[in-house]
């Protein structure tokens, strides 16, 4: 039988346990769909031989709706900060060099050459605009300042957030902040001067941030709150449009899969679910959302003896330029920044392996992305035995690549949501992949939702 609910969220990852909680919070008794066994995504943390790692996400950026909602959730005694001024290092010309992270460092850095910093001069006296087609991060940075910023820091922070290809991401979609900058003061750092000074509200706190027992309490938290309103293990399979509006929506899984109907639809599921499950509703949705690039990777955590290692791990970690030419993309030294990563004594480093540059890394073995991470990382952290410690989890789609033209696929989809009131999309594609961008995505949508089922 048909049981109709006020609100429906599709997906427990971040998205949807936020847009779920932030509907019942208002008083809206939304109900969440999540398909596999647990809520939280790609949110992972758990425990093992006294290291507690992270499969997904490491840390994130404490804004100021992640803080509202760690005090709602009751949460907040539970973050842990890592050390604002911890370094950050990159690999150029085969060492670990500290990346400058003020303007001052910048300007002193010998990562930077003489035509670079000039360049950066010229953005600030002169003034440009950005051109009318999608332009790549690639372009826009070689179009602006150098092929060696491109290379040395532009590159790497790309594959630190997008694990993307800095040649095909849309600079317009994956860092709008820039395109904004340049298009409203004809220069970047005018630009996002004039944006800082602009925010409303507390400056967010750029720290970044976890929680004493891991992520998961993030994840474990919010749950509670949504309690038997969310189930698990049971699959949104098919959705369908009645005359007056409201959709039907069947499900599959374990227990109670019985179909329901809902005025409110919240999709907070990857592109490939959403394309598949709104084109039911009309052919024309799948294409913009199914050709939305993922990003394969593979985290690789490794447990070493302090005493084995010969580097002092004294910061966040390190970031790799392609051109360096290894597959580690980066590595995070996870005990250097929150205590409790790993047993006394030992040290634990998470690498990620993969990304759109180098698809083929996710189709090796676990034992073979152990045995390469270590081979890579050893020489430049002076590694002087085995790990004790690995675990290593493949991600096929990580991801989402606001690549060129992804603002033109998200445009078509709204478009076409014009004619299906009741439909709303949260989810990692679209204001950002951070945890911060999903959280915020989320609590809008919710808002949104309150206000079309008020009226
Ligand atoms: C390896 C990795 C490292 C990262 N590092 C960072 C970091 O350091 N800092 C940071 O801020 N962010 C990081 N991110 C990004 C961030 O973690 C993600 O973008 C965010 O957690 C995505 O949340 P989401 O809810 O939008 O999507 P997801 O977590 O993908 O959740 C989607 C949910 O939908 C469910 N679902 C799918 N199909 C159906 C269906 N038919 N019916 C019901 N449910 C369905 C899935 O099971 C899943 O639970 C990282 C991501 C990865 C993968």
């Amino acid at each position: 039988m048909t049981r109709h609910v006020p609100a429906l969220v599709i997906g427990g990852g971040i998205s949807g346990l936020v847009c779920a909680y932030t509907l019942r919070k208002a008083g809206i008794d939304a109900e969440l769909i999540e398909a596999s066994v647990r809520p939280g995504g790609v949110i992972q943390s758990f425990t093992r031989d006294g290291f507690l790692l992270e499969l997904g996400p490491q840390s994130f950026s404490g804004t100021a709706a992640l803080r509202q909602l760690c005090d709602e959730l009751g949460i907040s005694d539970q973050v842990v900060q890592a050390p604002s001024r911890a370094p950050r290092y990159v690999l150029v010309a085969g060492r670990l060099q500290p990346v400058p992270l003020t303007p001052p460092a910048f300007f002193t850095s010998g990562l930077i050459g003489g035509a670079t910093k000039l360049a950066l001069l010229r953005d600030i006296f002169g003034k440009t605009m950005p051109p009318e087609p999608d332009e790549s991060v690639a372009d826009f940075v070689r179009r602006k300042f150098s092929v060696q910023l491109l290379d040395r820091l532009v590159g790497p922070f790309v594959s630190g957030v997008y694990a993307g290809d800095p040649e095909r991401l849309s600079v317009r979609s994956a860092f709008p902040q820039l395109y904004e900058a340049e298009k409203t003061s004809g220069s970047i750092v005018r630009g996002m001067l004039r944006l800082a000074k602009s925010r409303k509200g507390p400056r967010e706190n750029p720290t970044l941030q976890t929680f004493r027992d891991g992520n998961e309490t993030f994840v474990t938290a919010l749950s509670r709150k949504i309690g038997s309103a969310m189930r698990t293990k049971v699959r949104v399979i098919g959705i369908s449009r009645r005359e007056n509006g409201v959709f039907d929506v069947r499900l599959d899984g374990e227990g109670d899969s019985d179909p329901l109907s809902t005025g409110a639809l919240i999709f907070a599921t990857p592109t490939d679910v959403t394309g598949n499950l709104l084109g039911q509703l009309h052919a024309a949705f799948e294409p913009p959302l199914a050709t939305v690039e993922y990003a394969s990777v593979a985290v690789v955590s490794l447990g070493y003896r302090k005493s084995d290692l010969g580097h002092a791990l004294d910061g966040f970690g390190f970031l790799v330029p392609r051109s360096a030419g290894l597959r580690v993309l980066g590595t995070v030294w996870n005990s250097s920044l929150f205590s409790g990563r790993a047993p006394q004594g030992h040290a634990l480093l998470t690498s990620f392996v993969g990304g759109t540059t180098d698809p083929g890394a996710a189709m090796l073995k676990p034992e073979e992305l152990a045995t390469l991470v270590h081979r890579e990382t050893a020489p430049l952290l002076s590694i002087k035995s085995e790990p004790i410690f690995s675990n290593v989890k493949i991600w096929l789609r990580a991801l989402p690549q606001y690549n060129l033209g992804h603002a033109d696929r998200l445009a078509a989809v709204s478009r076409l949501l014009q004619n299906f009131p009741g439909i709303w999309l949260a989810g990692n594609y679209l204001r950002g992949p951070s945890v911060g961008s999903c959280v915020e995505r989320a609590v809008t949508v919710a808002e949104e939702v309150r206000q079309g089922l008020n009226s």
